[in-house]
């Protein structure tokens, strides 16, 4: 097996004679006075670090141009057709620092389309998809029209609340009993939560349980995050209990891990239809029972796995909006449910999703291109009247998404119209 790291790396150039950076320490350098490749020898050299660029020459966009000139210096090769020149290109890299990335020397550009319109709980969206996979926005608006034309889709949030279960070490099985029925205990489940809750201004500890394992306890926390998806939100909250309780009842204890995996979120949704499909109900119900139901039993996948491509979906959208996209894993657990109705001659379809993460603040959720999107989805930002509205919204219309997405694969396969539209639509 090879990966990247197996190829071969270029070796240094090293910088040519009118390359050479200047001598001087840093803090002497006028950095304004030195041309963009001045600037690259000083990094070459090591005078200036390559992280900190932003930072000493004060321009974002400037420290993007030098440290692409700097990769191209020293490993030989550089990133010639990554684009890095936007229209406002300092608003765009100063909104990236801090918040959305490192070492920054460019940007990938997704394209972008919208599925729709998609009527759900009453209203029409456009949704907003980034993906290089043709025939999937295709395939997405076709479940979309199907479901439109049904009458829309339902969907509901039964629970909002995020998770971080942190692993704590105490010196005997009896001290992890001893924590986990101090905090367990309602007194002391308040004055945690006034810790937690003393970090944040829309962070709500709503529950703590704690499973002991041996001499290690995992105290499960679960938080209303507002509009965040809000995993920095917990963790800090989470860190300012337990170093609390370091500090009073437990000093005992050894956090060794602050990190969980525990999903508490449930949005399912419901719609029945075809037609527009080309198929028939009894064919894509069979197809869903062999294929998303035992195929994926067969296969040793695991619960959030009974689903024909969830992950395409969510992942597209959450490209598009800004969430974090590594969260698909989670996120794109999903039960598809197939049932025909009314004798045959209906078909109900349900995405059963428990653990959507999404945000419509925080996160990438700012930059002007993902809030754009969320613009289009009337979700942008705080919903301050009432907030985890926006959040709540931005996940319904995720599942409704898949559901679309999971319709029209599905209907595709029964017909066997699956590699027909991927050669029409994803080949050059
Ligand atoms: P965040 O940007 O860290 O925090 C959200 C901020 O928005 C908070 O400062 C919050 O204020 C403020 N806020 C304003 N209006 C709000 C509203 N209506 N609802 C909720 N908050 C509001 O975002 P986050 O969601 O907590 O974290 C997202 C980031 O975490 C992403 O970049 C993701 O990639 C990353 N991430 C982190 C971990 C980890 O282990 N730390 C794991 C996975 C992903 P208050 O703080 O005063 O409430």
């Amino acid at each position: 097996m090879s990966s990247p790291d197996d190829a071969p790396t270029p070796a240094p150039r090293p910088p040519s004679e009118t390359e050479s950076a200047p001598a001087a320490p840093t803090s002497k350098v006028d950095f304004t006075t030195l041309s963009d490749e001045e600037l690259a020898a000083l990094v070459v050299a090591g005078t200036v670090a390559p992280h900190s660029l932003e930072a000493d020459l004060g321009n974002c966009a400037r420290a993007v141009r030098v440290r692409r000139a700097w990769l191209e210096r020293s490993m030989g090769v550089g990133v010639g057709t990554l684009p890095h020149d936007v229209l406002d290109c300092e608003a765009f890299y100063s909104s990236v620092k801090g918040a959305c990335a490192e070492m920054v020397v460019g940007f990938v550009p997704l394209p972008v389309g919208v599925a729709g319109p998609l009527l759900l709980n009453g209203k029409s969206y456009q949704v907003p998809m980034a993906t290089v996979e043709g025939t999937l926005i295709a395939s997405t608006r076709r479940g979309c029209k199907a479901i439109t034309e049904s009458g829309g889709a339902q969907a509901a949030v039964l629970q909002q609340g995020m998770t971080r279960a942190p692993v704590l070490q105490f010196p005997s099985a009896m001290r992890a009993v001893a924590f986990k029925q101090w905090l367990e205990d309602p007194v002391h489940f308040e004055e945690a939560k006034a810790q937690f809750e003393s970090t944040t201004r829309f962070g709500k500890l709503l529950s703590v349980k704690v499973t002991v394992a041996g001499r290690f306890a995992y105290a499960r926390f679960m938080c209303a995050t507002g509009d965040a998806m809000g995993m920095n939100m917990v963790s800090k909250g989470v860190n300012a209990v337990l170093e609390h309780l370091a500090a009073t009842d437990f000093p005992d204890s050894e956090a060794l891990g602050l990190s969980g995996n525990l999903c508490c979120d449930k949005k399912p949704a419901a719609i029945n239809w075809i037609q527009v499909l080309k198929t028939t109900v009894a064919a894509v119900c069979e197809l869903n029972l062999a294929k998303n139901l035992v195929g994926s039993a067969m296969a040793g996948m695991s619960a959030g796995g009974f689903n024909a491509h969830a992950a395409n979906l969510v992942t597209a959208v959450f490209l598009a909006c800004g969430q974090d996209p590594a969260q698909n894993v989670e996120s794109s657990n999903c039960i598809t449910q197939l049932t025909p109705v009314n004798g045959g001659a209906d078909l109900h379809i349900s995405c059963t999703m428990p653990s959507i993460e999404v945000g419509t603040v925080g996160g990438g959720t700012h930059l002007a291109a993902q809030k754009a999107c969320l613009n289009l989805l009337g979700v942008a930002g705080s919903a301050d009247a009432s907030p985890g509205a926006h959040a709540r919204q931005l996940a319904m219309v995720v599942a409704a998404t898949v559901m679309a997405g999971e319709l029209s694969l599905l209907s595709a396969l029964s017909a066997g119209h699956l590699v027909k539209a991927h050669m029409a639509l994803n080949r050059k």
